[in-house]
């Protein structure tokens, strides 16, 4: 017997409270989706962003490495590739070392994306500095320029402890910043 009917509530608020729940949890769900979607889009629009802001530099690195190295022309023995966030420009004839230009990455001929220095690959070093490129645009040279000669003159070696572009890079693993 249940003459005030409290099975007929208790069954109401069961339901009720089912209810809320579902969709409560299938919200939290399409939320979870929506701030993953966005914080996807975003990573993409920061990255195409950095690009763009990039792209003096990846011009300058393109024609270097495209052009005067001969990287568009065949015969010359310049490899292309796309590869450690860049366009990469292997066996570059007039190449000491390496080196990153925006998006764009130069390779000496026995300097290439394999070479290991103090463990660290060459092609790992150099993607570093196209992530630093891509946040500092157009700042890119000149901070590089600017880091680079205060440790080769205060340091005694362009890669000494006072550049701080370097810092990151030749860190096992490496990575962009100090
Ligand atoms: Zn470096």
């Amino acid at each position: 017997m249940d003459p005030l009917g409290y099975s007929f509530f208790g069954t109401c608020w069961s339901g009720i409270r089912t209810g809320a729940t579902a969709v409560y949890d299938a919200s939290a769900a399409v939320g979870g989706v929506v701030v993953d979607a966005a914080a996807a889009v975003g990573k993409v629009t920061a990255d195409v962003a950095g690009k763009t802001w990039a792209a003096g530099n990846t011009a300058i690195g393109v024609v270097a490495g495209g052009v005067i190295g001969g990287g568009f022309i065949s015969g010359i023995g310049t490899d292309i590739s796309i590869g450690n966030n860049a366009i990469q420009f292997e066996n570059v004839w007039f190449m000491f070392g390496a080196i990153t230009l925006g998006n764009s990455i130069l390779y000496a001929e026995d300097f290439g994306p394999e070479y290991k220095i103090d463990g660290v690959k060459n092609k790992d070093h150099e993607r570093q500095h196209t992530y630093q490129s891509q946040v500092l645009g157009p700042f890119y040279l000149f901070a590089h320029l600017y880091y680079g000669l205060k440790a080769a003159i205060l340091d005694k070696d362009w890669h000494g402890p006072l550049n701080i572009l370097e810092t990151g890079p030749q860190s096992n693993p490496p990575r962009p910043w100090p």
